[in-house]
């Protein structure tokens, strides 16, 4: 990158899929591999599970802190998800955005309906399981939730699924390297968009007077 793009603000990205899709890994995966580009740490009220640390997956707080920074306006969005409260924190994004980095919202639907309304300029990435026997499948597989449980996600993924329109992009998470390569191509091909690229195009134009 050049020197002009340490002052340049960072872009906006958000990611959503249904429960199982595979979407933290896809992000996880692709932050590695795409420099300058940041995954955003939600806060939660839910517990952390096993294997979570708090700070690292998430920044778990008690359902009363969560409420007391929803009404100080803490929030750039958030949303309810299977009775937990989960929310992006308006100035950690900011402060991230500000010192050029792009960064990665992964949100659900409902959010991802809120960031809209607020950043008309983000890219927002739907990412599919290549069928709902496939995601059933996968969220079995992963075993960590009560019967229940997984029957509740299925029911809200049928829901969700029905709102890719709403997204500018759709990847299919079919075979994980393929998928990552589909986002990287979409991060990257944002970065080359005439509004991100002007001030370094209109540099290399002076270099023609
Ligand atoms: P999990 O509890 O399995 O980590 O996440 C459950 C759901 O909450 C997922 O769909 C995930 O994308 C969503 N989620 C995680 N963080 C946020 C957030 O900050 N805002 C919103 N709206 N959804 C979130």
């Amino acid at each position: 990158m050049s020197s002009d793009a340490a002052v340049r603000r960072g872009q906006l990205f958000i990611v959503s899929a249904p429960s199982g899709a595979g979407k933290t890994t896809l992000v996880e995966r692709l932050v590695e591999q795409v420099p300058h580009l940041r995954m955003s740490r939600s806060y939660t009220s839910r517990p952390a599970r096993d294997g979570e640390t708090n700070g690292v997956d998430y920044n778990f707080v008690t359902r009363q802190r969560f409420e007391t920074m929803v009404a100080a306006g803490d929030f750039l969005e958030w949303a309810d998800v299977f009775g937990n409260l989960y929310g992006t924190c308006a100035s950690d994004t900011e402060r991230l955005l500000a010192d050029g980095s792009d960064v990665v919202l992964v949100i659900d639907v409902q959010g991802a309906r809120q960031v809209r309304q607020l950043r008309p300029g983000a890219t927002t990435v739907f990412v599919m399981p290549p069928s709902f026997p496939i995601l059933e499948q996968r969220l079995r597989g992963r075993s960590k939730d009560s019967e229940a449980a997984i029957v509740r996600r299925l029911a809200v993924a049928r829901e969700e699924v029905a709102s890719f329109t709403e997204y500018d992009y759709i990847v299919v998470n079919d075979e994980l390297t393929a998928a990552v390569d589909r986002l990287r191509g979409i991060i990257l091909a944002e970065r080359c968009r005439i509004d991100c690229m002007r001030r370094e195009a209109e540099g290399i134009v002076k270099t023609f007077c």
